[in-house]
């Protein structure tokens, strides 16, 4: 039996491994942390659960590629989806306007508060009804597709091609102009930060829209533990604790993974499942460098990386009516010199585990970019000051949602505060990031194969293959670099 050494133990590493066991590989996941899932996780604090990761699951509807794809690696299946009724409620100006799962209903409220801006919201709506038609790719990458296949694939992208090509090169900001309610116009602006492309808000409501974006019920950390456990039935083998830090190469061949915990492993195949950095900076020192990669990193403007604050408050109480996700303006306050005049809380009044009885948890998280990073890592030297400027954000999140929500003073408490030194530490994300590269309307797409030049028999695997990544491309690229491998092993991918 080969043996196929995966070093990381997210999602994509999860899929990996479960798609190498199905294909008759002897497999084991090395990972650094104490427990398995990487940004997919939770945690416990005080008596309350703190979801870390999804806000909405691309592939959350039955009968559907992608659905199928996370039942068989044990992640949805018979796993019960939360539908919020709004992707995201904006408050603006003593108006709230919603992004309506369902979209006759967004069209209406959307016409009733501006009805100047009929046209405008009719050709928002239409091109997120044309894109619902757009499924996520999951069979196989294209490059292994024969001729009869890449057609099939090209013409199921039209709608997805129509959109891209309108939208890919206009930024939020400018969109948000054919809006002349300054409610809608703020809303749909607010949607990314500044010089994003407008293609990406059309993508997430077309799947949130159709009920393919939704939040399976248990949260992140429960599955990833399901996809632990479909990993461990297949006969597959965990190492927690245990960093992979270098590789011995031979030829052009990677003979043995050697960890932090002095154990080393005898591989056949490796699948970097970790991020790119620690693949070519610490494991391959620099020797293999990817063109790919060092533009992008190079170019931070253009392809800039998002991390995040991220502050759960606990609240002695329950509220029924604040939707799943609430963005208001609060009195500012100051982050790494960026004046927050507004922020997004997370309702998880839906998960009665996640908190006490009869008390509710909220998240926060606020983003943040290339030069809070940099700040981050300097204050980070300086423990003290990095304690407690986390505890001041905290408090500001607290004080914020008291003034909006006054029948919740006293009532409130900060639970935790990550900052991107968090991601850093826990995941080796680098930069703290907790997706890949976004799309920009300078940036050009990647599709990376994960293959490394020079050497056979390693293979890059994750995220951020495909950016700008999520679970979805952590899933699906995952089981691609399977599909590679038994390729090159001349065996036939067995899928289910
Ligand atoms: C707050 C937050 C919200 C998010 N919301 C969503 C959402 O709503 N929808 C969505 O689709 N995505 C969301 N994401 C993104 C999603 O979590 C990621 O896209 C996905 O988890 C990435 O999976 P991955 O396996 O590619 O990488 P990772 O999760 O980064 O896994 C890499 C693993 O490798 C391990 N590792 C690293 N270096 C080594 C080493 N040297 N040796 C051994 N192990 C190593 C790490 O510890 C980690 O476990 C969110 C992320 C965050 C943080």
């Amino acid at each position: 039996m080969k043996k196929l050494v995966i070093i990381g133990g997210g999602i994509a590493g999860l899929s990996a491994g479960i798609f190498a066991q199905k294909n008759g590989f002897d497999s084991v996941i090395l990972e650094k942390h104490h427990t398995l899932g990487g940004e997919c996780t939770g945690w416990d604090r005080q008596g309350y659960h703190i979801d870390g990761c999804i806000h909405w699951l691309v592939g959350t509807k039955k009968g559907t590629a992608i659905h199928d794809l996370w039942n068989t690696v044990g992640a949805l299946d018979g796993v019960e989806c939360f539908h919020p009724e709004s992707f995201l409620s904006f408050e603006y100006d003593g108006v709230t306007v919603h992004f309506y799962r369902d979209l006759e209903r967004l069209k209406s409220s959307w016409i009733e508060l501006s009805p100047e801006d009929e046209e405008a919201i009719e050709g928002f709506y239409q091109t997120i009804k044309r894109l619902q038609t757009f499924e996520i790719p999951v069979g196989k990458p294209m490059d292994m597709m024969n001729i009869i296949e890449k057609v099939k694939f090209l013409l199921s992208m039209k709608d997805a091609g129509y959109v891209m090509q309108k939208y890919g090169k206009v930024s939020l900001k400018e969109y948000a102009k054919n809006f002349r309610h300054p409610a809608l116009r703020e809303t749909v602006a607010f949607f990314m930060p500044d010089g994003y492309s407008a293609s990406s808000l059309f993508f997430a409501l077309a799947s949130f829209t159709k009920g393919q974006a939704s939040i399976p019920y248990g949260g992140s950390k429960a599955m990833a533990m399901r996809m632990v456990e479909r990993y461990l039935e297949l006969g597959g083998t965990i190492e927690k604790s245990c960093e992979a830090m270098d590789l011995t190469i031979k030829e052009n061949q990677v003979k043995n993974v050697i960890c932090k915990n002095n154990k080393t492993f005898e591989a056949d195949y490796i699948v970097a499942a970790c991020d790119p950095k620690v693949l070519y900076q610490t494991l391959l020192k620099g020797k293999y460098p990817d063109k790919q990669f060092e533009q992008r990193y190079n170019d931070p403007k253009v392809y800039p990386l998002a991390s995040n604050m991220y502050v759960s408050i606990g609240y002695e109480g329950t509220i029924e009516d604040i939707p799943r996700t609430l963005n208001f303006p609060v009195t500012p306050f100051e982050i790494n010199a960026v004046q927050i005049n507004r922020i997004s809380i997370n309702n998880y009044q839906y998960e009665p585990l996640f908190a006490p009885k009869g008390h509710t948890v909220f998240t926060c998280a606020i983003n943040q970019f290339h030069c809070d990073y940099d700040a981050w890592k300097e204050l980070y030297k300086n423990q003290g000051a990095y304690k407690s400027e986390k505890a001041r954000i905290g408090e500001e999140i607290l004080r914020s949602m008291e003034e909006r929500f006054p029948e919740m003073k006293g009532k409130l408490k900060v639970l935790d505060v990550v900052s991107p030194m968090t991601y850093e530490r826990y995941c080796n994300a680098y930069r703290g990031a907790f997706m890949a590269f976004l799309p920009t309307i300078g940036s050009k797409e990647m599709a990376h194969k994960g293959v490394i030049k020079g050497l056979d028999n390693l293979y890059l695997s994750g995220q951020w293959l495909q950016p700008p990544g999520g679970l979805p491309v952590a899933l699906i690229t995952g089981k691609d670099t399977v599909m590679r491998i038994c390729k090159k092993e001349k065996k036939k991918f067995i899928a289910h």
